[in-house]
């Protein structure tokens, strides 16, 4: 292993204030592989003082950097300049992702790799054309009043392990596009590829303290939501800590981007084509080993058709490639811990205690000694209203449930404490969009399931509050002031 890949697995300090700086922690955090069981790397663990020095830091480039007075074309070109600096670390970070996190490196090296870098320019591109000031008639008929855009100020980011990069550069890029500094907590179990994005920001000439990494778990989170110094709250991650967060910053009315859990439905129409249903399904379902929060992990059939699709989702099932995830052939690799596969295999058991049918799967893949597998596991003959078809479980578990109609399907996939995502799939793309309409949830694809960076993303219900991406990505990290001119 070279001297640099050595560092990237093996992290010495925080970067705070722009340097690299020692952790006052006694503790450090150690990443171990899903797949062999075996550590990956170690970085510094992080204390209060250590957050403190963190906010001061953000909060000194939005009055004393250049930063705060640079106008949206330059903060562009540094948005360019830092995904130029990702954009080059891209294939070591997918490694570091997948030996972390255990995602499929086919899934890593397309969308956490160079992902961050395309929501980078996305937003770099938005910043260009977003005015920062605007002048309007006021409505009165007399005077003008001037509509400014504001940064809101020092951004808390914290976010879950199942997507590390995608998921905090949804958050940095737009506050950064805003002109807001940011304080990054990533997941322990992701800690180290966090750390690429401060390798970058130093080498894209960021002002200091505009990016700040730390580290730590739910302890130091809960101390970053609250810290005084924090303007506004991004968080990614399960509804509990949502919840949590969102009363934290419901008290100090603080600001607060809420991204959380799903049990999002599929949607199969009579009409639709099941060979290629069955191919999109494989992504929109089982993305990730089912650590999505936007899978689609509630297929519902037409009654007539319910056993050819619980036959096709099996097929699906099985036949996709176990292993290690490191191997390009690899479709579903190890849940990321084994506190993960425990969470999993008790709901498969509390499947099976309520009745439902084991289609395929249901253990652990023979073939391995070591790693957290579960096998793919398709449940058929599931009641709505059982715990596998209304709580996320969060790993490579579908349930499949029939339905008379449209409007029982339809009310079937509203009938969930959840609302971040859906499918439809239909060989009528109208059809399609007609369904999607009626369902009471953030996002829906017809006939695939694909984020897009231009649009906005986000749920309703428990699966959040607020929306990421999208110009609406941007606007929620803007604070609007009116100045009232006489003339
Ligand atoms: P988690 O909620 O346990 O942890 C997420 C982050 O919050 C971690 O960085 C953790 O250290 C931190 N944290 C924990 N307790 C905290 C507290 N009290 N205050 C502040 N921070 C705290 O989630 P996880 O297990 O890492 O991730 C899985 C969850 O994330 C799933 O429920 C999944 O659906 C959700 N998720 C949602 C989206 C979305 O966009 N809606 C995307 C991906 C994942």
């Amino acid at each position: 292993m070279s001297e640099q890949a050595d560092s990237l697995y093996r992290r010495e300090r925080l970067f705070i204030g722009g340097e690299w700086r020692p952790s006052t922690a006694l503790d450090s955090i150690g990443v171990i592989s899903p797949f062999t069981e075996q550590p990956v790397g170690r970085a510094p663990g992080t204390a209060p003082a250590d957050v403190d020095a963190a906010v001061a830091a953000a909060q000194g480039a939005l009055t004393e950097s250049p930063w705060a007075s640079w106008d949206a074309e330059s903060r562009a070109d540094a948005l360019d300049r830092l995904a130029d600096a990702l954009e080059l670390r891209a294939p070591a970070t997918a490694g570091l992702v997948t030996a972390e996190n255990g995602m499929p490196i086919s899934v890593s090296s397309t969308v956490e790799g160079p992902g961050p870098a395309r929501t980078l320019r996305y937003y770099a591109q938005l910043a260009r054309t977003v005015a920062q000031e605007e002048r309007r008639p006021a409505a009165s008929g007399s005077g003008t009043t001037v509509v400014r855009r504001e940064p809101v100020g020092v951004i808390a980011v914290v976010v879950p392990w199942n997507f590390p990069q995608s998921l905090t550069m949804f958050k940095v890029a737009a506050a950064l596009a805003a002109g807001c500094a940011v304080v990054v907590k990533p997941a322990p179990e992701t800690v180290l590829d966090a750390f690429q994005l401060a390798d970058a920001a130093q080498e894209a000439g960021l002002p200091d303290g505009v990016v700040n990494v730390i580290t730590g778990g739910g302890d130091i989170g809960a101390y970053l939501v609250g810290h005084p110094g924090v303007d506004k709250v991004a968080f990614t991650g399960s509804t509990e800590v949502g919840r949590a967060i969102g009363e934290v910053c419901g008290r100090l009315l603080r600001p607060v981007t809420l991204e959380l859990g799903g049990k999002s439905a599929a949607i199969v129409l009579d009409d639709a084509d099941l060979a290629s249903a069955v191919r999109g399904l494989a992504w929109a379902c089982l993305l990730n080993s089912g650590q999505t929060c936007y899978t689609s992990s509630r297929v519902l059939a037409p009654r007539g058709r319910y056993d050819e699709v619980v036959d096709a989702v099996a097929d699906l099932a099985r036949s996709l490639r176990i292993g290690d995830p490191s191997d390009p052939a690899t479709r579903v690799g190890p849940l990321v811990s084994a506190r993960q596969r425990d969470r999993v295999e008790s709901y498969i058991a509390a499947g099976r205690a309520d009745g439902a049918r084991v289609v395929t799967g249901g253990g652990r893949p023979a073939d391995f000694e070591r790693g957290w597998f579960v096998e793919p596991t398709v449940f058929a003959d599931v009641d709505n209203s059982a715990a596998v078809a209304r709580e996320e479980i969060f790993g490579p578990v579908l349930v499949v449930i029939p339905y008379d109609d449209l409007d029982q399907a339809v009310a079937m996939a509203n009938d969930s404490p959840y609302g971040l995502a859906g499918t439809v799939w239909t060989s009528d793309e109208d059809k399609g969009l007609e369904i999607a309409r009626r369902m009471r949830t953030g996002t829906v694809g017809v006939n695939f399931y694909n984020l897009d960076l231009g649009a906005p993303f986000g749920g309703v219900k428990a699966s959040g509050l607020g929306r990421e991406l999208g110009p609406e990505g941007l606007a929620a990290y803007v604070e609007y002031k009116s100045v009232y001119l006489r003339r």
